[in-house]
């Protein structure tokens, strides 16, 4: 018998910049370099790595909201760049 899916099991999760869980993997001692190997490469997608139960996964995934972010940034920026172009 495994302990996958018991509550009081931890996950990693992958946190991205726009600060939501992107992404989780069941910390899985009978597969440590599979677990380590996911991770890894989270690490060198630039997110960051927390170790949390699975209660936390299922009430916290999420999806990026980098797109959407950018998308107001570049909303926010349009007015100033009209300016700009006006000017010159
Ligand atoms: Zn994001």
């Amino acid at each position: 018998m495994t302990n996958i899916g018991r509550a009081a099991g931890y996950s990693y999760i992958g946190r991205c910049k726009c600060g939501e869980m992107v992404t989780a993997v069941v910390d899985n001692p009978e597969r440590p370099r599979e677990v380590a190997r996911l991770v890894g490469n989270w690490l060198r997608d630039g997110l960051t790595i927390e170790r949390v139960t699975h209660d936390v996964v299922r009430s916290s995934f999420s999806h990026c909201r980098c797109a959407e972010q950018e998308k107001a940034d570049k909303a926010a920026l349009q007015p100033s760049l009209f300016s700009m172009e006006d000017a010159s």
